[in-house]
Parts: C-alpha cells; sequence; structure tokens
C-alpha cells in the first residue's frame, strides 16, 4: 500500500508532508517524494528507500518558504522501485503523485510521445502526468487567444 499527504497553508509544507508520510509509513512503501511549490516553482525530491533517507539526502532549510505541496510513498506497480520511478512525476508546470494502476497509461503514453513528450520513467502515473501538462498549455493558449480577441 501507499500513501499521499497535500497541503496547503500557513505551515512549513515540507514539515507538515514529512510528518504526513510518516504516519502513513505503517501502510509500507518503497520510495518516497514530495514536490513543494515556491516562488512559481516546483521543487521535486524523491528517492528509492525510507523517508528518513530522503531527509538525510535532501537539506530541506532551503525549501522553508513554501507552503503548498503533495507528498508520496510508493508501493511500485509499472517499474522497479527506484529514484526515477519514485513520484512525484510531472513537468515544470505539473507535479502529479497517484495511488493503484491508470490502466489505459499505454495508450496515453503514446499519444503524449505523439505530441513530442519524452517519459524518464516506466511508471504509468507519468503518462497522466504528461497529459495534464498537455491540456494544461492548452488551456493556456486557448485563454490567451481569449484575451487577444476580447
Ligand atoms: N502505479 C503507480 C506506480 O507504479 C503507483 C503505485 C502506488 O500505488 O504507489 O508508480
Amino acid at each position: 500500500m501507499c500513501g499521499i499527504v497535500g497541503y496547503i497553508g500557513h505551515r512549513q509544507a515540507s514539515d507538515v508532508l514529512i510528518n504526513g508520510l510518516s504516519k502513513l509509513e505503517y501502510r509500507g512503501y518503497d520510495s518516497v517524494g514530495l514536490s513543494l511549490f515556491r516562488e512559481n516553482t516546483i521543487l521535486t525530491e524523491k528517492t528509492k528507500g525510507r523517508i528518513a533517507d530522503m531527509v538525510k539526502k535532501v537539506d530541506f532549510t532551503n525549501y522553508k518558504t513554501s507552503h503548498v505541496g503533495i507528498g508520496h510513498t510508493r508501493w511500485a506497480t509499472h517499474g522497479e522501485p527506484s529514484d526515477i520511478n519514485s513520484h512525484p512525476h510531472g513537468s515544470a508546470r505539473i507535479s502529479l503523485v497517484h495511488n493503484g494502476i491508470i490502466e489505459n497509461y499505454a495508450a496515453i503514453k503514446e499519444r503524449m510521445i505523439r505530441k513530442g513528450y519524452t517519459f524518464e520513467s516506466e511508471t504509468d502515473t507519468e503518462a497522466v502526468a504528461k497529459l495534464l501538462d498537455y491540456y494544461y498549455v492548452q488551456k493556456g493558449r486557448s485563454y490567451s487567444s481569449h484575451s487577444q480577441s476580447a
């Protein structure tokens, strides 16, 4: 089993996410990761192994000013437990964590490759992260064409 924690608020997001993920450790997992949003940038840290391994590896003092984030403990179904297959997945604009299986991920992945996206992991999750990025960009284009014509 795996776990997901999300936070938006006044507290330091990295603390809340790490504490929240720690409470879900009993469910079992093979890797861990989180994304923090700060000053229009998404910072992602992830690793195969335990939450304590990530905390040892990453100096979260530089992340103190982030108050928005998502965290994940993974139980691999698509792709071995590894740093790259760990969640979150995404792009500079989108960060996604997911529990379970995306049954039609191969068709989505093929479609996204045809649109020019490249993939780094073996996960089903990354296909949906790229799909969301694609629609996010399309939506942005349609907003800007509306505002130009207005
Ligand atoms: N299917 C996803 C993966 O293998 C999510 C697994 C999970 O539920 O943690 O990365």
